[in-house]
């Protein structure tokens, strides 16, 4: 087993993570001259899409088309900072200019179906696109069925802000509105879902607004989940330390319906009325992962090889990020989709070239939670395929902050720097 640093061993590390991945030695020149070894089409250029894309090319000589519907990339990380008040909609973007200096083409565009038989792309405005190989990461979509009253027009007042980008100036406008003694009611659906810690750290930052700007206002956490998902001890202080008094948490608190007139969650038990309302509803795989019969598991998230991230329903189509049915242990993470890419990429090329698949997936998985404007706390865990049974599974080598402090905000920043940097070759 040999290990790849996809950047340079001291900008990562540096950072406090390890974007490290198991993979066959490649080599590290850009893949461009000579023929190509083959095409491959990336669906979505979050972090599993572009991550692949990058890596695609940089360790093969692969034609690389990219159908991602944004004209740039939005991170949902530091996004609730967003919200806080203390970072930018700007700072969280990032151009795909990097990948195109790359070579990858890139097409701003819908992709609408997939004709797997055929090995195309079709597109929304008509164009087909023609595969080797495909890389499909959606991210999620969310399960509306789930949450009565949730319709078209009641989303455009009852913002989710789970995918980075309009929802979250929107949000951030409607805490701006809000009249000082108000309440923010956020929900949270069961496990699994998108990123375990992030609705806690929600929570905090427009707790933190909160209390300079509106003090006498309240946060109210309904969380469908029995208890608190991610760093569980560390949330709780930090609340207790900054929010005492703002921050009110009650578990097991599952979102039935919403009356979107009166601005109401209707739980099992309880009605809440809420000044601002932030339903963050179940998700399950991207619709396009949907409607390509890739979601083979509980018919909400897609099973893969986890040796090229490769369907387990569809030959051909490698599956990244939330989409994937993750692995015991594994969080549904941008760190984690960003391994899942490069292992993927690794795989592709060597599926392109003929070659056998002989290397056996580390993943490693980094995730920073900001508490106050400057303090964060992060969460790590490490990730092995085990041969016998055909997943990964932890191993030792992840751990929790002893507490948040102004230096974990430091690293959580160059986190997020490095990772979008590594992605998308910025
Ligand atoms: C508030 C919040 C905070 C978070 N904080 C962290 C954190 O600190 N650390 C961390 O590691 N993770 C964090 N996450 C989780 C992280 O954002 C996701 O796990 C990650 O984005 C998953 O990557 P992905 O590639 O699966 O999906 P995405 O990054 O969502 O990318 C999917 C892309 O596909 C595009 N797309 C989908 N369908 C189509 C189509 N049919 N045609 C064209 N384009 C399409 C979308 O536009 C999108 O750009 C956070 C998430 C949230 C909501």
């Amino acid at each position: 087993m040999r290990t790849f640093h996809a950047m340079s061993r001291r900008r990562v590390l540096g950072a406090g993570l390890a974007a490290t991945v198991a993979a066959p030695l490649l080599g590290c020149a850009t893949g461009s001259g000579g023929p190509s070894i083959g095409r491959v089409v990336v669906i979505g250029g979050g972090f599993g899409g572009a991550t692949a894309a990058r890596y695609l090319r940089q360790w093969g000589n692969v034609d690389v088309t990219l159908v991602e519907r944004n004209d740039s990339f939005v991170s949902c990380p530091i996004s609730n900072l967003v919200l806080g008040g203390h970072r930018s909609i700007a700072d969280i973007t990032v151009p795909y200019s990097g990948l195109t200096a790359l070579g990858v083409k890139r097409i701003q565009g819908e992709a609408v179906a997939i004709d797997a038989q055929a090995r195309q792309v079709r597109l929304a405005d008509g164009r087909s696109l023609p595969y080797d190989r495909l890389v499909l990461s959606p991210g999620i979509d969310f399960m509306l069925e789930q949450v009565g009253g949730l319709t078209p027009a009641a989303q455009e007042k009852i913002l989710h802000s789970w995918k980075a980008g309009a929802q979250t100036v929107a949000l951030r406008r409607q805490l701006e509105a809000m009249r000082d003694g108000g309440v923010y009611a956020l929900t949270i659906p069961k496990s699994p879902y998108r990123c375990p810690p992030g609705p806690y750290e929600r929570a905090a930052m427009v707790a933190s607004y909160l209390k300079q700007h509106k003090p006498r206002s309240k946060v109210l956490v309904l969380d469908a989940n029995p208890d608190i998902q991610s760093k569980k001890g560390l949330f709780e202080r930090a609340y207790a330390e900054h929010y005492k008094g703002i921050i009110e948490y009650r578990a097991n608190n599952d979102l039935k319906s919403v009356d979107v007139a009166t601005n109401t969650a209707k739980l099992e038990f309880d009605d809440v009325r809420a000044d601002v309302l932030n339903v963050v509803p179940p998700q399950r795989g991207g619709d396009l992962a949907r409607a390509t019969g890739l979601l083979n598991m509980n018919a909400r998230w897609a099973g893969v090889n986890w040796l090229t991230m490769e369907s387990t329903a569809v030959p051909r189509i490698h599956v990244l990020g939330d989409t994937v049915m993750s692995a015991p242990g594994m969080p549904k993470s941008g760190h984690m989709a960003n391994q899942h890419g490069k292992v993927a990429a690794a795989a592709i090329i060597q599926l392109l070239k003929g070659e056998p698949i002989n290397a056996t997936p580390v993943m490693a998985n980094t995730c920073y939670s900001y508490v106050t404007a400057t303090e964060a706390m992060h969460v790590t865990s490490v990730h092995q395929y085990d041969v016998a049974e055909k997943t990964l599974k932890p191993v030792p080598g992840g751990g929790v902050s002893a507490a948040s402090s102004a230096a974990e905000g430091r690293f959580a920043w160059s986190w997020a720097r490095n990772i979008w940097a590594d992605t998308l070759a910025a």
